[in-house]
């Protein structure tokens, strides 16, 4: 991707004169000629690097650095500082204010262009490791066959929430006689129509995750027993009418617990799981509380 540069100085012959040795670069430029100018540009699109000139009227480069740092959308935007200032606590106090780099004017065009480079290169890496990292994190939270989040993801979530909630555990039902009967592919398209079913139905609060193979379970924040039962019936209805339900019938078992007072995530799944245990017994396909 180009950078695209923004260069901010009161000589209106210094932005040209930059913007033509960036352009000839292939950089994207833009100039602006004070530093209200300049903040109004970055609120507008930040720019990926810009050139800052310190001895401006209005509002100098330290207080235009200063305010770009304070603002989420902006304080990562490298500040290469241009300036006739020459004095070493000029420099200091620019890189104080958030600066990354100083030039010092007259300028040499090699030395702009060489730090240009170095600086729009490390931004480049940075995009591309915060973008590495959102696509490590999605894959750490979720479950690669369903889309579902991952039992890890669920676990993390509770533990950093401290309100009561209620737990729905599900089983599909004979799952490995599905298996045998039309293969493994078919079990996993199952799961895969199953888990849309349960995505469809989440309220934005809650968190359903894989728990193990045919195993699923639903975090619900501030929700009662009794409001878990319902979402848990209708879950069970609409998992019969699911679409994989041509070939054979498809059902789940459910087990429900509800915090009441304080109980851990362990001993809520321990009582879910009894809860489920029991609908089996009884002959699966049924929802039964804790
Ligand atoms: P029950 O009604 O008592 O739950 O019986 P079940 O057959 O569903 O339970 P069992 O634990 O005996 O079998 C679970 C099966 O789920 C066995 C396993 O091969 C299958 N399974 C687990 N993970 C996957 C998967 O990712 N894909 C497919 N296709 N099958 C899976
Ligand atoms: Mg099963
Ligand atoms: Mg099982």
């Amino acid at each position: 991707m180009t950078s695209d540069i923004l260069i901010v100085d009161d000589t209106v012959e210094n932005i040209r004169l930059l913007s033509k040795l960036l352009k000839d670069e292939g950089y994207q430029v833009r100039g602006a000629a004070d530093g209200k100018t300049a903040l109004m540009l970055c609120d507008k699109k930040p720019p990926s690097l810009i050139l800052l000139d310190i001895m401006m009227p209005g509002m100098n480069g330290y207080d235009v650095c200063r305010h770009l740092k304070e603002q989420p959308e902006t304080k990562d935007i490298p500040v290469i500082f241009l300036s006739a200032l020459n004095e070493l606590t000029d420099k200091i106090t620019a890189f104080r204010a958030g600066g990354v780099d100083y030039i010092s004017k007259p300028f040499e065009a090699l030395e702009v262009l060489a730090r240009v480079a170095t600086h729009s290169r490390i931004v480049t890496l940075q995009r591309t490791l915060m973008e590495k990292n959102a696509q490590l994190k999605a894959l750490a939270e979720t479950d690669s066959l369903t889309g579902l989040f991952n039992r890890r993801y669920l676990i993390s979530q509770v533990n950093h929430r401290p309100v009561p909630y209620s737990l729905i555990l599900f089983d599909i039902d004979d799952f490995k006689q599905i298996n045998d009967q039309y293969g493994h592919q078919f079990g996993d398209e199952v799961l895969i129509c199953l888990s849309n079913v349960v995505m469809e139905q989440c309220r934005e609060q809650d968190i359903a995750a894989r728990w193990g193979g045919e195993e699923f379970l639903i975090y619900l924040p501030n929700t009662h027993l009794k409001q878990a039962k319902q979402i848990a019936e209708t879950l069970r209805v609409n998992i019969n009418q699911c679409c994989c339900n041509q070939a054979r019938s498809i059902s789940a078992s459910f087990g429900i617990a509800s915090q009441t007072q304080g109980e851990s995530l362990e001993l809520l799944i321990k009582m879910a799981d009894s809860a489920l245990y029991r609908s089996k017994l009884k002959g699966k396909n049924c929802v039964e509380l804790a």
